[in-house]
């Protein structure tokens, strides 16, 4: 088959390693806009279930990831400066671009043509001169929006800002910072990724957007803002900037995940909030279950693609309300903040609906049992 990708992101580079390995007489092709060695963002987050899915599909580069890994399994709510700790929560973090380099390279030895710094703009030929096109260039994707008749996109820009920092301080599991005043509410997301870095991650209301004044502020000066909010957090640390900038959240749905020989993959197709911290894992496992498709439906590509979104839209519906939950959460995070800590972090870690106390109690008695003594206290 002929095969074109537009972007070699995770989804797009994976896709094209799990179809390569299954029958190298594959010509594929991706393009990318960025160079191999620009670095955006900072570290990206696997679940344990994730970690065995890739291990599954190529041991190769599950190897590679696994090996500077940062693994941790407690959950951090810091609120009023105190920390509580929700442990049985197993997660891993890498960098960003140590994870596109271990693909890159992966594409590389498999004999699969990237072509950097190529912007695709032009894509109804594209279409006409490969089997299949493969739409993985991310949220603001192109070929989302050169065929938004055929895939009738859903997108929603989200009220809450957020603006992505790293920073050396080590924050050793995944830690939810809150910072409140009388007409502010902040929430840092942070783990470490790497032995010296953390992702540091700032979300705001638009109420204390503004009241904070950061549309008339520089970049330097609204890091600097920030770095005073979170003195406590960051121990003397600075907030590092990769051409860090405020954000609003867009949620991405399509009603059409394909037409012809025209498929969407990852942001592109689907987004969730980042603080269920699952982008790079649904774009990876989209690329699992792609070339699964592929390989049940070697002879008909309008079948295979017909097969993808049948197994996979109910798993990304589950994911996209729970990350909607989670977002919404942080959306009313100034109605949460009377509560104490212990119930704070209970709140937090029930609110996307995919733990409840059970769970709970079974992961972390401990924290469970703080929890129903503060409750009981309190009544
Ligand atoms: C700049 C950026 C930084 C991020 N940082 C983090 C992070 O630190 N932690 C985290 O957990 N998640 C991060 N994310 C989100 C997370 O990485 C995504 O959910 C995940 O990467 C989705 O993978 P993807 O392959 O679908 O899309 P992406 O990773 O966005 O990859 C899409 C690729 O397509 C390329 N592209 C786009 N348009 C074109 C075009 N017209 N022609 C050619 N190439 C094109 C882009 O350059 C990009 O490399 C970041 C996303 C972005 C865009």
């Amino acid at each position: 088959m002929k095969i074109k990708v537009i972007g070699g992101g995770p989804a797009g580079m994976y896709f094209a390693i799990l179809m390569k390995k299954a029958d190298a007489a594959h010509e594929i092709i991706i393009y990318e806009r960025n160079g191999p060695d620009d670095t955006f963002g900072w570290g990206v987050v696997f679940s344990g279930r994730t970690l065995r899915n890739l291990r599954e599909a190529d041991e190769e580069s599950h190897a590679e990831i696994t090996r500077d890994f940062e693994a941790w399994d407690n959950v951090d709510v810091v609120h009023r400066d105190q920390k509580i700790s929700i442990h049985g929560n197993s997660f891993s973090g890498i960098a960003r671009i140590r994870l596109l380099k271990i693909l890159q390279k992966r594409c590389e030895d498999l004999g699969i043509e990237i072509k950097f710094r190529t912007e695709v703009n032009e894509l109804r030929s594209l279409t006409e001169d490969c089997d299949l096109l493969v739409g993985a260039d991310g949220v603001n994707s192109t070929v989302r929006q050169t065929f938004s008749g055929e895939f009738n996109p859903d997108l929603s820009t989200r009220p809450n800002k957020y603006i992505w920092y790293g920073t050396n301080q080590l924050f050793h599991g995944l830690t939810l910072t809150f910072r409140d005043g009388d007409a502010s509410v902040f929430a840092a997301h942070s783990y470490k990724f790497d032995t010296t870095t953390s992702t540091f991650i700032v979300e705001c209301d638009p109420r204390t957007w503004t009241n904070a004044q950061f549309a008339q502020m520089s970049n330097e000066d609204t890091r600097g803002y920030l770095e005073k909010v979170f003195a406590a957090d960051l121990g003397g640390h600075r907030l590092l900037s990769n051409n860090s900038k405020w954000i609003n959240f867009l949620l991405v749905r399509n009603a059409n995940w394909h037409f012809q020989n025209v498929v969407l993959l990852g942001d592109a197709l689907h987004t969730a909030h980042f603080s269920i911290g699952s982008g790079t894992k649904l774009a990876m496992e989209d690329a699992i279950a792609l070339a699964e498709s592929f390989k049940r439906r070697p002879a008909n590509v309008s079948d295979a693609l017909d097969l993808f979104e049948r197994k996979r839209r109910a798993i990304i519906d589950d994911y996209q309300a729970a990350a909607a939950e989670s977002m919404l959460w942080f959306e009313n995070a100034k109605d949460y903040m009377h509560l104490e800590p212990v119930e704070l972090a209970y709140v937090l870690m029930t609110r996307s609906g995919r733990i409840d106390f059970e769970t709970l109690r079974r992961r972390d008695p401990n924290f469970v049992a703080a929890y129903e003594n503060a409750v009981r206290v309190e009544s």
